[in-house]
């Protein structure tokens, strides 16, 4: 049910994000077009009522030069009627609407292009005298006049035109409304792919993310939306892919853990319960007289081994838990050299029962005779990865031992080197893991956390190690390195 609730929280999500976009640009450009029609016929007004003032102011003037310029400017003959009247008719070409001349008290002399709507109209243009005078007759029209007086006469022109409103309609819609619709479908479009292919990525996120949460961990972040290189994944944005990758690598780590975290409980409990199963029967053949009474002692030996088997995991455990972190106040400075050649004495038993030959080759570089840590712990470092090669190396074999300064990074490099079995390589990573063992049939010792325990000692002192395949005796060849102490001597008090 959770699951479910936030996958649909996400998609949702996507959807109120497109929806708010959608609206928003809707709203933009509804108010934008509105703006542009408002301008349109603004425009078309001023333009109408620009062309009734001039047009009525020069066919006014016009005829005024005329009457001045008759034989008889006192009277207005024929010829001069006529002339008006080509004035009129000139003018009219450039003007769409009703040009009028008539007398003062609107009685009409001449009319080009009539309209009986217009009639109305002379009366408010001549009592306005000049001014434009603006009348919205319906929806449609709205007739824009304005009258001019013929200096020296009582002859009136009145020019009539109407705004056509339907015409502007049809230029905004041709213009404006059209293609800026054809815009908003379009950038619609382009919003609705982008939020999907940006939410597309952020929905599998969150699958993969409610899948995990019920301890699947075999699911990832479809390759598609974290490769760089796959086309889908260029259309999302370069964050979203970095957080499907982090979100994978957490998986994977997740996963491992799991695995570490099962194996580690599987093979404590195995470590465990033989012991257990050795002493169970051991108790029960002494109880119910199964062993002899002489052999009671030999048996009760054998049950302190594996008892001590169980204790000696327990403190490996307990101490392999904290080893990875180092008390300051027990670092030192200590020789290195007298540490290796005390190891190598303590464990001369063991290699003199093997017949084992080991070289150690110590570097004379006084930057490599003394290095910096927790002397113990390091010391067990080298106790263990030294037993293991005498542990892994057959009879009549051969160890070598040596060190070398690395200046630049401030440590000294040790390496074991045997001339044992080794280790395959695709199982060298995983020897530092717990209770990992390469081969379970090879050794019957060990619980596999000698290994664990030196890289988290190394980890706690910053320092590495890994294994390789020896050059020289061809075993394994382990290689750790040691912290040179700190160069400004204040730093050790
Ligand atoms: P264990 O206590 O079982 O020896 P370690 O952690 O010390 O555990 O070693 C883990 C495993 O690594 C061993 O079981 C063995 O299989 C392998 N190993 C360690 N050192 C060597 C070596 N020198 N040569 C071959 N295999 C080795």
């Amino acid at each position: 049910m959770a699951k479910r609730a936030r996958i649909k929280t996400s998609a949702s999500f996507s959807t109120i994000i497109t929806l708010i976009l959608i609206i928003s640009t809707v709203i933009v450009f509804t108010v934008l077009l509105f703006l542009s029609y408002e301008s349109m016929l603004n425009k078309a007004s001023n333009n109408a009522k620009i062309a009734v003032s001039r047009n009525s102011m020069v066919i006014a003037d016009s005829i005024h030069e005329a009457l001045l310029s008759s034989d008889d400017p006192s009277m207005i003959t024929d010829s001069d009627k006529y002339q008006m009247y080509n004035i009129c008719k000139l003018v009219s070409q450039n003007f769409e609407g009703s040009i009028y001349l008539t007398t003062e008290d609107g009685y009409i002399i001449y009319d080009i292009n009539p309209d009986e709507d217009y009639l109305i109209e002379m009366g408010k243009a001549i009592s306005s005298n000049g001014d434009v005078v603006v009348t919205r007759f319906d929806e449609e029209k709205t007739f824009i006049s304005c009258a001019n007086n013929v200096q020296y006469t009582s002859l009136w022109v009145v020019c009539v035109s109407n705004l056509d409103k339907g015409q502007v309609v049809s230029e905004f819609n041709s213009v404006i409304l059209y293609p800026a619709g054809i815009a908003v479908l379009f950038a619609i479009v382009l919003f609705v792919l982008a939020i999907q292919l940006t939410f597309s990525p952020v929905r599998e996120m969150s699958k993969t993310i409610s899948k995990v949460s019920e301890g699947d961990y075999s699911v990832r972040v479809d390759k598609k939306y974290t490769d760089k290189n796959n086309l889908r994944s260029v259309t999302s944005a370069g964050d979203i892919m970095t957080m499907a990758q982090t979100l994978n690598e957490m998986i994977d780590k997740l996963e491992n853990q799991e695995n570490d975290r099962q194996i580690f409980i599987s093979s404590i409990a195995h470590d465990i319960r033989t012991p257990l199963t050795s002493i169970n029967g051991f108790v029960t053949a002494i109880m119910d007289g199964t062993i002899p009474a002489e052999n009671i002692d030999k048996y009760l030996e054998l049950i302190k081994q594996e008892v001590n088997r169980i204790r000696v995991l327990v403190v490996s455990m307990t101490e392999a838990s904290s080893l990875s972190h180092v008390d300051p106040d027990v670092m030192e400075v200590f020789p290195l050299n007298d540490v290796i050649t005390d190891v190598v004495d303590n464990l001369e038993p063991q290699l003199r029962e093997k017949n084992i030959t080991c070289e150690v080759r110590l570097s004379d570089d006084p930057d490599a005779k003394e290095c910096y840590g927790e002397a113990q712990q390091l010391c067990r470092v080298i106790v263990n990865i030294l037993s293991n090669a005498i542990k892994f190396t057959p009879k009549d074999g051969k160890i070598i031992v040596s060190t070398m300064p690395n200046k630049e990074e401030r440590n000294v490099e040790i390496s074991i080197e045997d001339s044992g079995i080794g280790i395959p390589e695709e199982k060298r990573n995983r020897i530092f893991e717990s209770f990992y063992k390469v081969d379970t049939s090879r050794t019957k010792e060990g619980f596999g956390l000698g290994l664990y325990i030196c890289k988290q000692i190394l980890a706690g002192h910053k320092q590495t190690i890994y294994v390789e395949e020896g050059k020289e005796l061809n075993g394994a060849k382990f290689v750790f390195t040691f912290p040179m102490p700190p160069e400004d001597t204040w730093d050790l008090i």
